[in-house]
């Protein structure tokens, strides 16, 4: 300020007492309000109870789906809808859809359309289309589009990874044999099949002969332990 001039005002000049406050001093009492209300409307939001302009309560931000974020709060929200492009959606993957884009554009994140396209045979350009319009339609936007496929080597590899980590084997029981071993009000306490102890070196082998189409589809499958 050593450079004003004589004649100017100081920079805050208090408003004579005769003529009310200033323009300037409104102007400033304005925006102090504007930005308590946001903030209390935050608040209110935050606590997932409506605010004060009768806004509906966010449903992402109560509940369970609360405990969700609270179990981990990070800064950078990231969800993911996975279809399997092999059929047209149903009502049910409404709500998958809703939560998982829903979810994340609560908390300020974006969530992915990523198709599950391993399994080519089933595939067809028309469901991939489809389930494009039909995110939109619920009125989401996917932050990326990306295809499984495209990560297929990878994908490999992470399984190899499992199999040597005594994570997973290579299972040859049937639909029924596998549900059954899942236990139940009918099938008893949960069991694992024969192929479970399997070594590791006979799982890899049976796996690279999966992966060399040595098996047909449903003959052999990779579980998780
Ligand atoms: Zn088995």
């Amino acid at each position: 300020m050593a450079d004003a001039k004589p004649q100017d005002p100081p920079a805050e000049a208090p408003a004579a007492e005769t003529k009310g406050p200033s323009k300037r001093a409104l102007e400033k009492e304005a925006k102090k309000a504007a930005a308590k209300a946001k903030k209390e409307a935050f608040k209110a939001a935050d606590q997932g109870k409506p605010a004060a302009s009768k806004e509906p309560a966010d449903p992402f931000k109560q509940g369970w789906l609360r405990g969700v974020y609270n179990e981990k709060p990070v800064k950078e929200v990231h969800t993911r809808f996975p279809p399997e492009p092999n059929g047209y959606l149903h009502i049910g993957h409404a709500k998958a859809i809703t939560v998982n884009f829903g979810f994340a554009k609560s908390y300020g994140g974006v969530c992915n359309l990523r198709f599950d396209d391993t399994n080519p045979a089933k595939e067809e350009e028309r469901y991939f289309e489809s389930i494009k319009e039909m995110v939109s339609w619920l009125g989401f936007k996917p932050h990326k589009i990306t295809h499984s496929s495209d990560e297929f080597d990878q994908l490999y590899e992470l399984a190899e990874k499992l199999i040597t980590r005594e994570k997973a084997y290579v299972c040859h029981c049937s639909g029924e044999e596998i549900f059954e071993g899942r236990g139940g009000k009918d099938h008893g306490p949960r069991s694992v099949c024969k192929h479970w102890s399997r070594s590791v070196e006979d799982n890899l082998e049976d796996f690279r002969a999966m992966r060399d189409g040595k098996y047909k589809a449903g003959q052999a499958l990779l579980r998780m332990k």
